[in-house]
């Protein structure tokens, strides 16, 4: 059976002492097998990095920003290869995962401007005849965790900027769906990377471990669940790194009375169960304000999710696929029966779904539910699943005050007609990303993207300018030149201006 190894130094590798299955969650067929990186090849990796940083950091960043030039074309001409690996291994739909190519792309694009975003900053005259200026110098290895949802996009979040800014990189993907993330990392050396600037290895705690722990890994980027972004961010720091650990959500939309009903549903249909609702930015949660509101979104909405259609990945006419694994549809449906005996209402049920001729797929269909509240198991947890809930509530600080309290806080989105009451929750709502009738308001990649609350942890955002603080280091330069002739003796007091 075909093994998804590593990329280590430029070359491939299988070695594993353990492996483990890698499914089509279309079908439920184990397709391969994925090498489960040791301590030791885990070891290598980073070696390989931290031999190829000397000549990398004294590449002049034109230099490297080419390879970005060329590494877009790359993932450009080979996005039909890419997005039938997705498909295959995380089962979202060709038109998604194309749009996920896409906005990982951008980042890419947004890595080609690298000599102007390290131009650094510059002050002529602090004192004087000195000038004085920054410059951002790159972090050394840097390292790249990231999770089942986005493997074309999250590594891409990361890599192009950490590398355009002059470091190394190893990345660890997820070992759930890891042929994509593998193969566009090695368009990197037909980009003109040197070798063992990018090196890939595939595994499980035991290759993060490790990364956490060598101290040759100067910093960590982390993007999964809220209960391992905690762990990385504790032992990535106490193992002096510098660290954001990107989680959990679970995204609130208020639905204002004033709300333009017929484009709420809509929005809201592609937002809740797009991806089969496995989106960090997925809304899972309509908070509708007033009952007439709740009524008629629950009559539209079940009118609207009669179309929706469920299937393979390879049939560009679903809207969605399968959960990513068994366990996960287990979870999913656990959640939906939960919400049942918890006193909630099913409105639309998408348990004992069946796609003909996939009948092995892991498949949950859209799920609907109304009457939810503070307490369920259902709303206080992350699904990751095509379930959407409805809360009813009776006002606007209601509903402000059920997301602030949340301990998530990625996105969110209110749907009104109102300037006024837009402009007040934008200001006071306690959540990193928000949309004002924008359903998934994923910033662009040359803005920063970033939760608030338990949804991140540590101090700057994901890719976009952020990216080239969180990839550097600072370093100021003072300098003087004294004309001849002009001589000052010691000074004893604190140099000021
Ligand atoms: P996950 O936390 O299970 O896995 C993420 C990564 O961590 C994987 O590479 C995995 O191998 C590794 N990992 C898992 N368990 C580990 C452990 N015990 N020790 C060390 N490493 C471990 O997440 P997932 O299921 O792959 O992805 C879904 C989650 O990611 C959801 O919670 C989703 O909200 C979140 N997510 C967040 C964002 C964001 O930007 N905030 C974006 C995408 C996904």
């Amino acid at each position: 059976m075909n093994i998804v190894g590593h990329l280590i130094n430029g070359e491939s590798r299988t070695d594993a002492t353990r492996t483990q299955d890698v499914f089509n969650p279309s079908t439920g067929e184990v397709t391969k097998q994925v090498a489960l990186a040791s301590k030791q090849t885990t070891e290598q990796a980073i070696a390989a990095a931290q031999a190829a940083y000397p000549a990398w950091r004294a590449t002049t960043p034109a230099k490297r920003a080419k390879v970005m030039f060329k590494f877009k074309d790359l993932l450009e001409e080979n996005a039909d290869k890419i997005c039938a690996l997705i498909g295959e291994e995380h089962g979202k739909i060709n038109h998604d995962a194309r749009g996920e190519l896409i906005r990982g792309i951008e980042n890419v694009e947004y890595a080609c401007y690298a000599p102007e975003l390290l131009k650094g900053e510059h002050s002529k005259n602090v004192g004087p005849e000195i000038d004085s200026w920054s410059e951002f110098h790159p972090l050394g290895v840097v390292a790249g965790i990231t999770p089942f949802n986005f493997p074309a996009m999250v590594p891409l979040w990361m890599y192009p900027m950490a590398i355009v800014c002059g470091n190394t990189f190893v990345l660890k993907p997820s070992e759930r769906d890891p042929s994509s993330s593998l193969f566009i990392a090695s368009l990197l050396e037909q980009a003109g990377l040197p070798k063992g600037v990018m090196n890939v290895v595939n595994g499980d705690k035991e290759a993060v471990d490790t990364l956490l722990m060598d101290e040759r890994v100067k910093a960590v980027s982390f993007v999964g669940s809220t209960p391992i972004a905690q762990y990385i961010y504790s032992t990535a720091s106490a193992n002096g790194k510098r660290c954001q650990a990107l989680g959990g959500a679970k995204n609130h939309a208020i639905i204002m009375p004033d709300a333009d009903m017929d484009n709420a549903v809509a929005s809201l249909t592609g937002a809740a169960f797009g991806s089969s609702g496995e989106r960090c930015m997925a809304l899972s949660v309509a908070v509708c304000v007033g009952d007439e509101s709740a009524d008629i979104f629950i009559a539209k909405m079940s009118e609207s999710m009669k179309s929706l259609k469920v299937g393979a990945f390879d049939n560009e006419n679903n809207d969605f696929g399968p959960v990513i694994t068994k366990q996960h549809l287990d979870k999913v449906v656990g959640y939906i029966s939960g919400a049942d005996e918890q006193g909630a209402t099913i409105v639309v049920d998408g348990r004992n779904v069946s796609v003909e001729g996939y009948e092995n797929g892991y498949f949950v269909g859209g799920t609907l539910i109304d009457n939810v509240k503070q307490g369920m198991t259902c709303y206080e947890e992350e699904i990751f699943g095509p379930v959407l809930l409805v809360v009813r509530v009776e006002s606007m600080e209601q509903a402000m005050k059920l997301i602030n309290d949340h301990e998530y806080g990625n996105g969110t989105c209110i749907f009104t007609r109102d300037g006024e009451a837009a402009r007040y929750f934008s200001d006071n709502i306690l959540v990193g990303m928000v949309g004002i009738n924008v359903p998934l308001p994923v910033p662009v990649s040359y803005h920063s993207f970033g939760g608030w609350k338990r949804s991140l942890f540590g101090d700057l955002h994901a890719y976009g300018p952020d990216a080239v603080k969180f990839y550097t280091k600072r370093k100021t330069i003072t300098q003087r030149w004294p004309s001849a002739g002009i001589r000052e003796g010691a000074t004893f007091s604190f140099p000021s201006n």
